[in-house]
């Protein structure tokens, strides 16, 4: 790796890096971004949640290889690697329910086969860790050094704690066998690519708003999220890749606000009709969610830049366009 000096803080330039779930919605974002920033990045994913299609805009790049695999079972990959980036695993609420003991395996199993490849080839290793780590949080907003409020037997908990489990697994690495590592704390992040029927709030309202349905208002809407537009998210997890800083950090917006706010805001953005319905709140849904961001502007200099209104614009277009592709 290159390493610069910039602003006080160690930058370094990875040339080749290995992207676990580089074909779902972060993670193909963050693939683009390596490709743009002169990295060559060889993804692997299952497609069990995410799609080629999210990849067809870098399939012509020669610098850029999808491997189908799954991450539980072994990476068949070839090296070198100076960075591993672990994204793989299914994220939204729908999906890990769905998914439950897959879940918990590409957080366990997953995470300890790419801890070993990043061992064996001397890379720097990136964490995608979760909000989720601090469950249904008592200390509000959550600096990174709360420990969380999680039910192990809850349904949310084969996500929770398969994340939870990775970043022992993670932090095992470091201090056992000095893997250069980094763990991110993703709050809810947003955007381009989202699944209209992936059960997340943001496109599950946005595409129900496009349509004229009632919007889904879990419980009464009083539970609050901070939102992020996945270009933020991921110029973080690039910030925390060239550094050497351990974290855990949390990437996440700063726009806290409720449930019911937001269905009001898509509503108003997308001129559209709508009505709201009330629907039941999921067992051990959280009733609040912010990120106390300090140490990723201390560490990384890192701030989210995208406003609410003109991030979940990008959405609008997003699913308006895939509407009149099928149309
Ligand atoms: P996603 O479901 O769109 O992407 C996950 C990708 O991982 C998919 O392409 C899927 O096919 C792949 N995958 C799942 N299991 C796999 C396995 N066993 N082997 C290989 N590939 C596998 O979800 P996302 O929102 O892009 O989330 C990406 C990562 O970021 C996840 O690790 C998630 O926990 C983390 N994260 C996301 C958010 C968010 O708001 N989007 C918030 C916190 C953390
Ligand atoms: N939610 C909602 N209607 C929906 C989908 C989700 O009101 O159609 C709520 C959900 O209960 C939660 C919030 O929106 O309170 C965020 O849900 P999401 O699944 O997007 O993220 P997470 O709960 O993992 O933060």
């Amino acid at each position: 790796m290159e390493v610069q000096r910039h602003a006080g803080r160690a930058r370094r330039t990875p040339r080749r890096a290995l992207v676990t779930g580089g074909a779902g919605f972060v993670g193909s974002h963050l693939c683009e971004y390596l490709l743009a920033e002169g990295v060559e990045v060889v993804c692997v994913d299952d497609l069990s949640t995410g799609a080629v299609e999210n990849t067809a805009a870098m399939a012509a790049d020669p610098r850029f290889t999808l491997v189908r695999a799954d991450v539980s079972e072994g990476l068949p990959v070839t090296g070198p690697f100076d960075l591993v980036a672990h994204l793989a695993s299914p994220a939204s609420p729908l999906d890990y329910l769905r998914l439950p003991v897959e879940t918990l395996r590409v957080g366990s199993a997953g995470t300890l086969h790419a801890l070993e490849l990043a061992r064996a080839h001397g890379a720097r290793f990136l964490l995608a860790s979760t909000s989720e780590v601090y469950g249904d949080p008592q200390v509000h907003p959550q600096p990174e050094d709360y420990w969380g409020h999680v039910n192990p037997v809850g349904p949310r908990s084969v996500y929770d704690e398969a994340k939870r489990f990775a970043e022992a697994a993670t932090t095992a690495y470091r201090t056992r066998h000095g893997v250069d590592t980094g763990i991110v704390r993703i709050f809810n992040t947003y955007g381009p690519r989202m699944r209209a029927h992936d059960g997340r709030v943001i496109p599950t309202f946005v595409s129900q708003a496009l349509v004229g349905e009632p919007l889904t208002v879990a419980g009464d809407g009083s539970q609050t999220r901070s939102f992020c537009h996945v270009d933020d998210t991921v110029a973080g997890l690039w910030a925390m890749a060239r550094c050497a800083h351990p974290g855990p950090i949390n990437i996440g917006g700063a726009n806290e606000m409720t449930v019911a706010e937001l269905a009001d805001r898509v509503i108003r953005l997308t001129g559209s009709r709508s009505r709201i319905r009330h629907v039941p709140l999921p067992q051990d849904d959280p009733r609040v969610r912010r990120p106390d961001t300090t140490l990723a502007r201390e560490v990384l200099g890192w701030r989210p830049s995208v406003e609410v209104d003109a991030g979940l614009a990008t959405v609008v277009e997003w699913f308006a366009r895939r509407a009149q592709a099928v149309a």
